[in-house]
């Protein structure tokens, strides 16, 4: 991956990640800020231009590490929340949310991960029933590991913790780090698949679905129990699409080493929609939602789409209890 300049904020320039990500990756400019946000949420920035060739911004996070993840969240734990270590990923999904979130299409990293640890074992402590924490919310899990090494020190972490769940959600095929470690039964190495067409069309710069599927065989097969995310659904004119889809994707890989299945529905909040829509015009997909969301009728066919043919057309091939629409 192609980095060129490393901005590092005052706060995060001694600490030992700092040190070990200069050390291991190649760049050209270091240049110091005061804060993170100097850098990152200026107004006169282009998010289309950055992404072509993104810095890298070392920060050191001082609160909200851990956030409760919104309601119907679910893979089946009672208590629910995510963290973002990282901001921003190198795909450029056309249906992400984050093009609308941010102004800016640097990588944000927050080095100290220790706090993220900590936060975690206390609230899955204090809590009596399972927690499940969700990694690669504001970005993709494992895309940028090889720059981070975050999840390398993280998964280790959870041998520690009794009564919480890791899930890191990904597109990306970088599976070395699940490949060097025994599997551990509370940590779900999930991935997004969609149809090969919809991959091509909405999903760019990501690994096509036979390679994601190629990884998550080589992970089955080495005792990793693997989360299947149909997340973001797009609605497909040819029902006919997602059983075909299904149907390759259960054939291909082992349903005795699957942890969970979750249909999840386009989600963007109208002013995201809005920022996009007007400088993305070459967007098809967000140029459709911004409109549907005016006329709302127009989405009653989803959710017919969603809970009613998809759920039905999933439990041919996986328990019901396995499955979550969110
Ligand atoms: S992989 Fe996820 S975070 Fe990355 S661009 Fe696609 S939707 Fe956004």
């Amino acid at each position: 991956m192609k980095i060129d300049t490393i901005y590092i904020e005052n706060a995060a320039e001694s600490h030992p990640n700092t040190y070990d990500i200069i050390k291991r990756i190649k760049y050209k400019n270091i240049i110091y800020c005061n804060s993170y946000s100097e850098v990152f949420n200026s107004n006169n920035q282009n998010f289309r231009i950055q992404k072509e060739s993104p810095s890298l911004i070392l920060a050191y996070k001082k609160k909200n590490f851990i956030l409760k993840a919104p309601e119907k969240f679910t893979i089946g734990f009672k208590n629910n929340y995510y963290f973002s270590h990282l901001l921003n990923c190198p795909y450029d999904c056309k249906y992400c949310f984050l093009q609308g979130m941010f102004n800016s299409a640097n990588y944000v990293l927050f080095v100290n991960y220790e706090d993220f640890y900590s936060n975690i074992k206390k609230i899955a402590g204090n809590n009596e029933e399972y927690s499940c924490f969700f990694s690669g919310y504001d970005s993709d899990s494992l895309a940028l590991e090889n720059v981070t090494n975050f999840l390398k020190k993280f998964i280790k972490y959870f041998e520690e913790i009794k009564k919480g769940v890791l899930e890191i959600r990904s597109k990306s095929i970088n599976i070395k780090v699940f490949e060097k470690i025994k599997p551990l039964a509370n940590v779900i190495p999930a991935f997004s698949l969609n149809p090969e067409h919809v991959v091509k069309e909405f999903e760019d710069k990501t690994p096509s679905l036979s390679k994601r599927l190629k990884a998550i065989i080589k992970l089955q097969n080495l005792g990793w129990s693997i989360g299947l995310r149909f997340d973001p659904l797009i609605y497909c004119e040819q029902q006919g699409d997602y059983e075909e889809f299904f149907k390759n994707v259960f054939e291909f890989i082992d349903k005795n080493k699957i942890h969970s299945v979750t249909l999840g529905r386009f989600r963007m909040p109208d002013r995201y929609l809005k920022k996009i829509s007007k400088v993305r015009p070459d967007n098809n997909l967000i140029q459709f939602e911004n409109v549907k969301r005016m006329f709302p009728k127009l989405d009653q066919g989803y959710d017919e789409f969603q809970q009613t043919f998809l759920i039905k057309l999933l439990t041919r091939f996986i328990e019901k209890e396995k499955i979550f629409a969110n």
